[in-house]
């Protein structure tokens, strides 16, 4: 096999090694002795070997996973042994920044924190911040239907997608279309966007990007509980306002930031941007829809930005490498008249170990994503795992009985495996249909949407 690969890509392109994202239930499986197995990682370097590798796999029934910086957290990209990786990192060219037009065409191994540095040398901005930008590419960000800190204004990726190039799993190559939209049929584009690398190969991406607002302008507010918190970010966005960022946290994500507000309140963190007069007229509005609200000035806001991406893949692995140790996020969405429930059923699922913390934020009209952390120890791995999968239990079941979505952008991979068919329903069978379709012969990701372990 290892022959065949080097055939296509040369031997320098080839090599063994364990793969897996950053899947928390994966890295305390590994903690408790169940390695990842090691498999061949091909490096292409252009469509045609792409194509060819794809070809090859499906002629010899191998599986093949696409990786681009393996900071997924659900278990989609985790190969089993015989499987064959497929490493974009040579898919790194920014071919164009048009700043007439707002566009920018690049290649999908393009890390998504480089990506927005470029971008910013120009006074432009994707508007895509998932805290782990720096450790993205563009195609993973795609695969994952991703969605950042400034969704709000800039909404998530499938809203920055205006074209992509793909190599299909039959070796067929499809460009991407004229934009800024067609209606020449469906955006069938738009079916890679969360597709976990199940229907083919992301190798580029044509994105909207934005001008650099020229001012933004920040604030904190105390709200007394959670419901009137929620209830200003509903209005807000209801008003027809895009703040740039707008998180509200529970009580006790509050104090776990580090904030010694009053008893049980929360805290919110809004921002808005533009040209300066309106980012000032937005925050004179936003005060008054926050009513009752205590103002806290700049401070939450300065430190928000300087912490924004605390939250790394280091840190991850540092706090599950003690025996027993469990933690992870869940984060659901759901209509604003939901919100509240949602909240209180699932922070008592996940409360089991002692660590439970509930954030919201990426707001729409209709309603927001609440965004659960949770942590704790078993006495023993088994126990532990036990805890970890009645968190997840509890949170999914809360979820679907509440009519909210199971995930707002960290996909499905493995993690969510379980419970996609009761969220997706009939659509489980189109997705089945154009993976069939497009796939017969299965040789892409076999985790991907639903996929079993
Ligand atoms: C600390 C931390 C914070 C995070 N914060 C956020 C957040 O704020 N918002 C958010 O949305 N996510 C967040 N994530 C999750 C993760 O960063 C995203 O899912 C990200 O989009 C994954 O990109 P990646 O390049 O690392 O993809 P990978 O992990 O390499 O792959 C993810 C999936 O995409 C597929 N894939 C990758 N490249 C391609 C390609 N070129 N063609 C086809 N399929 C491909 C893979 O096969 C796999 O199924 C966070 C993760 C961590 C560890």
């Amino acid at each position: 096999m290892r022959a065949e690969l080097e055939k296509i890509v040369g031997a320098a392109a080839v090599d063994e090694r364990q793969v897996r994202d950053l899947w928390p239930l994966g890295i305390m499986e590994e903690r408790a002795g169940v390695a990842p197995p090691k498999v061949l990682v091909a490096r292409p370097t252009g469509r045609d070997q792409v194509a060819a590798i794809l070809r090859w796999a499906g002629t010899n029934g191998v599986a093949v996973t696409p990786m681009g910086g393996g900071s997924g957290v659900c278990g989609a990209l985790a190969p089993a042994a015989g499987e064959v990786v497929l490493d974009m990192s040579a898919f790194d060219r920014v071919f164009e920044i048009d700043e007439t037009n707002l566009v920018c065409r690049c290649e999908a191994g393009v890390n998504g924190y480089a990506l927005e540095q470029q971008l910013n040398e120009k006074g432009l901005t994707l508007g895509h911040y998932p805290s782990s930008l720096p450790g993205t590419t563009v195609g993973g960000l795609i695969s994952t239907r991703s969605s950042g800190q400034e969704s709000s204004r800039y909404g998530s990726i499938e809203d920055m997608v205006l074209g992509l190039a793909v190599v299909l799993p039959d070796g067929t190559f499809a460009a991407p279309r004229p934009g800024p939209r067609s209606a020449a049929g469906p955006a069938l584009h738009q079916l890679f966007a969360g597709a976990e690398g199940g229907l083919g190969v992301v190798l580029g991406a044509v994105l909207r990007v934005h001008r650099v607002p020229e001012a933004t302008v920040g604030r904190g507010y105390a709200f007394a509980d959670l419901p009137s918190g929620l209830e200003c970010m509903r209005v807000v966005m209801q008003s027809g306002l895009r703040p740039l960022v707008m998180r509200l946290y529970d009580a006790e994500d509050t104090v776990f930031n580090g904030y010694d507000l009053g008893d049980g309140e929360c805290l919110l963190v809004v921002a808005t941007s533009g040209p300066r007069d309106v980012a000032e007229a937005e925050a004179a509005t936003v005060k008054k829809v926050a009513g009752e609200a205590r103002e806290l000035g700049e401070g939450p806001w300065q430190r928000w930005q300087k912490h924004r991406f605390d939250l790394s893949a280091e840190r991850l692995k540092a706090f599950l490498e003690p025996a027993g140790a469990y933690l992870d996020t869940i984060e659901l969405a759901a209509p604003w008249s939901v919100l509240s429930e949602l909240h209180a059923r699932v922070k008592s699922a996940i409360a089991l170990g002692g660590l439970a913390l509930c954030h919201f934020s990426h707001a729409y009209e209709q309603g927001c994503c609440a965004y659960f952390s949770f942590a704790g120890s078993g006495d023993t791995e088994a126990d532990a795992r036990a805890k970890y999968v009645r968190a997840w239990e509890g949170a999914m079941s809360a979820a679907l009985e509440l009519g909210a979505t199971i995930t707002h952008h960290h996909g499905v991979g493995q993690a969510r495996s379980r419970w996609v068919a009761d969220e997706m329903g009939g659509w489980m069978r189109v997705w089945e249909a154009v993976r069939q379709g497009l796939d017969p012969q299965r040789v892409m990701n076999p985790r991907a949407v639903g996929g079993s372990r």
